[in-house]
């Protein structure tokens, strides 16, 4: 895969030595046992995957590059460009503003923007609406553009949808930023609806086999689905595409849902007429990130950190997963570590930050199984290892362990 061009302070000493050990031993990424790096007081239980993916180092790349050839101009992006407040705040400290929080609400009236004006496109791309205010005011948008490759490969897999008739059900976040690009690509060629969850997806099930009222549907689904949206005649046949970084398990269950639901009103004959046969559209880093997390949930350990920006979509997902067996903080970096005991984490359920004065355990060897989302830079993971050796007082002799894991992986080959 290509590698970029970053600043190096994103990168780390630890933690891309490990994935460097990791590649070798496993050029073909088919195996998704979790590293130990073991420290002996304390052992560190990694995920195969994490970290920065393909897309975000190419934004951040981007990003980094507009800053160096434009010394004299004014450049902004249109929201947050990943969703780290590390890396948003090193390029708010280089100058450059946001035009929007992640909601989508202005920060700076487009009245400000002038055509020679730089405007950064961030990862998750953004809406048809948009892109084309900024041609009218004659911001050369395609020059800086960081849109994912990945989150494109959805859009063209709406249109494709919409082409072949077909509705588009497009599972994700609505203010998700990279949830209403694609809707909005989505709905300039297929009639579009954007549904959260499972619960969301059962209720569908039900207007589409006459169980509900029009009424429930306008109002349940109101601002996300597609202009002239007729619930009765547009949600005969359907294929789902979904946020590129949702949980691999409930798009799947919910296609599943809509499949049934589509042979129970249409019968078998007909039903693969009446649903595209899609699959899912996360992204690689996403499939593997949760494949590396659930390959840790084998594992047995005292306590599990995420660490990761509090409005990443994917980071939470990996939380999700990791609570189904640990005590798990998700936190957004060692600054949250504030003692042996206190650590302030963030709980996505409620959306509210937590002190919890029960951190880190007596017993020793302690096991921390550790993993990160893909807008979280490897710097702010290895910072994290080394504030929890300094707390439990656990010398840091990184070469040993770094040839503990090479001679792990040379046994095995
Ligand atoms: S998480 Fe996936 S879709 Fe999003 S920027 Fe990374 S590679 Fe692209």
């Amino acid at each position: 895969m290509k590698t970029f061009n970053i600043p190096t302070y994103y990168r780390s000493p630890i933690i891309s030595r490990v994935k460097a050990i990791r590649s070798k031993f496993d050029k073909r990424k088919k195996d998704f046992t979790p590293t130990h790096l073991d420290f002996g007081n304390v052992e560190f239980i990694l995920g195969r995957h994490f970290g920065f993916c393909f897309g975000v180092e190419n934004a951040i790349e981007i990003s980094y590059k507009a800053i160096a050839e434009n010394p004299d101009k004014r450049i902004f992006l249109l929201s947050q460009m990943i969703h780290n407040p590390g890396v948003n705040g090193d390029l708010e400290n280089h100058g450059i503003q946001f035009l929007q929080d992640t909601k989508g609400n202005q920060l700076i009236p487009w009245s400000e923007i002038k055509s020679d004006d730089i405007v950064i496109i961030p990862a998750f791309g953004t809406t048809i609406e948009i892109e084309n205010k900024l041609k009218e005011i004659g911001v050369d948008t395609p020059r800086y553009n960081t849109t994912c490759p990945f989150v494109e490969r959805v859009w063209k897999k709406s249109e494709k949808l919409g082409t072949d008739d077909y509705t588009v059900i497009i599972h994700g976040k609505d203010k998700h930023e990279e949830t209403r690009a694609t809707f909005s690509h989505s709905k300039a060629y297929a009639k579009s609806i954007v549904i959260r969850d499972i619960a969301e997806a059962q209720l569908l099930g039900k207007m589409i086999l006459g169980d509900l009222a029009e009424s429930d549907f306008l109002q349940t689904f109101a601002g996300r689905y597609s202009a002239d949206f007729n619930f009765k005649t547009d949600l005969t046949k359907i294929g789902v595409v979904n946020q590129t970084t949702m949980l691999a398990s409930e798009t799947q269950e919910i296609s599943d849902y809509l499949a049934d639901i589509m042979l129970q009103k249409f019968g078998q004959e007909n039903s693969k007429k009446h649903f595209a046969n899609t699959r899912d559209t996360l992204c690689y880093a996403t499939n593997d990130n949760q494949s590396a997390t659930l390959a840790l949930l084998d594992q047995k350990a005292d306590l599990a950190i995420v660490v990761g920006g509090y409005n990443s979509s994917n980071t939470s997902h990996l939380v999700e997963l990791c609570e189904q067996k640990f005590n798990t903080f998700y936190i957004k970096d060692e600054d949250e570590i504030k003692t042996h005991n206190v650590v302030h984490h963030f709980d996505m359920h409620k959306s509210e930050l937590l002190e919890s004065k029960t951190f880190i355990p007596e017993n020793r060897p302690l096991k921390i199984i550790l993993t990160s989302g893909a807008s979280c830079p490897d710097a702010t993971v290895d910072r994290v290892i080394q504030r929890i050796l300094e707390l439990t007082n656990t010398s840091a002799d990184i070469e040993l362990a770094l040839a503990n894991i090479k001679n792990t992986f040379n046994e095995e080959v």
